[in-house]
């Protein structure tokens, strides 16, 4: 496929899967419109084995997002926003490879650029599935800072059921790339991108408990990441963090730290 074939596939492509996806409501009419650009830019730069992990992160989040509704409803009330993912949320996990995927299309530095888009998606769907799943455990989270029992769902809250589960969604994006690699270097890229998903995903843990922009809701008596008024309708206040470091800046930063940490394990391996 020549280059300008595969850039119109891969916005078509884009398109009608940002209609279907708004349609189930799971991007919302902005939120369409981000991943008709990002997603475009991916598939039609990358081609199909970056539009294989866009897909693969995208259709798994998405359903974990959906799977347990009703239990999440009464546990993850303090997410600042829905299952309807909105502009700055596809910009926050997708930004990043649209941005590889310009990169990748000039031909020089293929490889680790590759490997980064890789680490990338596998440190947003290695966040989205802790996330998602974490949730749910039984076990109170510890804060990855300082070890201080917090309640379910707090920013930078860790549990052992979340971390397994981290490492799985980024264990299935190694997985998914492995169908794009030459068996010889298997073993390698399969640890450097679970690796680098797991970094992404403690990073984003470490930014929660730090400097993420986290309120409080005087009429709940709960921290909570809704600003400017919370769910009960109330307004809130900042207690901690840096008010412009919100959720959509920590997932941004979550998959820049696996592109990085793939670049330069891909640059240190041999
Ligand atoms: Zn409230």
């Amino acid at each position: 496929m020549n280059f300008l074939t595969q850039l119109i596939v891969g916005t078509l492509l884009a398109i009608l899967i940002a209609v279907l996806a708004w349609r189930v409501g799971s991007l919302s009419g902005s939120g369409s419109w981000a991943a008709v650009i990002t997603g475009g830019l991916i598939f039609g730069l990358g081609g199909l084995p970056w539009a294989i992990l866009l897909l693969t992160f995208f259709i798994s989040s998405s359903a974990l997002s959906r799977a347990f509704k009703q239990r999440k409803v009464i546990l993850a009330e303090k997410f600042s926003k829905g299952s309807r993912r909105d502009w700055g949320q596809v910009l926050a996990n997708g930004g990043l490879g649209a941005l590889l995927a310009i990169g990748y299309s000039i031909p020089a530095h293929r490889e680790w650029l590759w490997l980064a888009f890789a680490g990338a998606m596998a440190a947003v769907n290695a966040d989205t599935w802790s996330t998602e799943l974490g949730v749910l455990s039984e076990i109170p989270p510890r804060l990855i800072t300082s070890g201080r029992k917090v309640d379910r769902g707090t920013s930078g809250g860790i549990t052992l059921a979340g971390t397994l589960a981290a490492l799985s969604g980024a264990v299935l994006i190694g997985i998914m790339a492995l169908l794009f690699t030459p068996a010889s270097g298997w073993l390698s890229n399969l640890v450097i991108i679970t690796m680098a998903g797991l970094a992404g995903s403690l990073f984003d843990s470490v930014l929660g408990a730090t400097v993420q922009a986290i309120y409080w809701c005087p009429t709940c008596n709960k921290e909570t990441e809704r600003h400017p008024t919370h769910t009960c309708g109330s307004q809130t206040n900042q207690v901690r963090g840096w008010s412009w470091f919100n959720n959509d800046v920590v997932n941004f930063a979550c998959s820049m730290m696996g592109a990085i940490v793939a670049a330069v394990m891909w640059l240190l391996l041999p």
